[in-house]
């Protein structure tokens, strides 16, 4: 009786190198790559690679892929984000006048470091097409990188505050080309200037998609503000109709609005922050068929 041709993942090839192992999907011998999930050739990576990565970045495909990426991690990006905020908007409540310099440097640290977390999520959910996702891993991805991380958003930030004190629309266009110096930064081990030269280069014909994905993903956020703030002004009225002189309740019910914008605002805006991750698995490799 004859025997089946052996499994060809189980034989080692005679001549393998070290570095060529047999694929787990097609048992070809080659370089393989196991950091999320099987360990699989390029081209089964390719063949099995997600949605968001095989699909165009046109700026609907752009959006349901930050829709695909909601579903998989949008729980824990919210619940991670909150947390992250949740105890300076405590304290800014409870602590009168709070030096926005505090805040705002909680948002720098604090804040891109909850914010990171999120995109290192979503890149795992790409990259294992949906198997695994893991905070610990993600926490600890972040924290190697932590600084990279942090000098690429300052400089960032900077770069794209000089570029508007010419105007506006320089601004915007400056803040679009970085769009994926933070992935860069993440996933690459790239340094600020290298994150944000490669961003640039990336970025180059997509940004109008960018625009359009971020005010669009960012809806939520506008819908809450205006929400919040129409609530405001309505109860401002209400108050300075009936009672002129005294403003504590007014006073009172504004400090309760900006606690609720606190803590509402970072959830609001984690579809924002999956644009760059949606761009960033889109726009890894050169688009085939274009020149680079
Ligand atoms: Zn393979």
């Amino acid at each position: 009786m004859a025997l089946p041709p052996p499994e060809p993942a189980l034989f080692p090839r005679p001549d393998n190198s070290p570095f060529e192992h047999a694929c787990e999907r097609c048992g070809t011998y080659a370089p393989l790559s196991s950091k999320y999930g099987p360990s699989l050739c390029a081209e089964c990576i390719e063949r099995t690679a997600h949605p968001i990565v095989q699909t165009s970045a046109s700026l609907g495909e752009v959006l349901t892929g930050v829709f695909q990426l909601l579903r998989v991690v949008g729980l824990p990006a919210v619940l991670l984000v909150t947390l992250a905020e949740l105890p300076m908007s405590i304290f800014e409540f409870v602590v009168p006048d709070v030096p926005f310099a505090l805040s705002n440097l909680w948002g720098f640290f604090v804040g891109t470091a909850a914010e990171m977390v999120v995109l290192h999520l979503a890149w795992q959910a790409i990259a294992t097409r949906e198997q695994q996702v893991a905070v610990g891993a993600a926490v600890s991805a972040v924290g190697q990188r932590l600084g990279a991380l942090l000098g690429t958003r300052f400089f960032s930030n900077l770069l794209t505050l000089l570029y508007s004190l010419l105007l506006v629309v320089p601004g915007v266009m400056k803040a679009l080309s970085l769009t994926l110096a933070m992935p860069i930064a993440l996933h690459e081990g790239a340094d600020a200037n290298a994150a944000m030269a490669a961003s640039t280069a990336r970025m180059e014909g997509h940004r109008w998609t960018a625009l359009f994905a971020y005010c669009l993903a960012g809806a939520p956020f506008l819908v809450l503000l205006l929400a919040l703030l129409c609530l405001g002004t309505g109860h401002d009225l209400a108050n300075a109709a009936s009672a002129p002189a005294s403003s504590t309740a007014t006073t009172a019910f504004y400090d309760y609005t900006m606690l609720a914008l606190g803590v509402l605002t970072p959830a609001a805006l984690v579809p924002v922050t999956l644009v760059p991750a949606v761009l960033y698995a889109k726009l890894r490799q050169p688009q085939r068929g274009t020149a680079v």
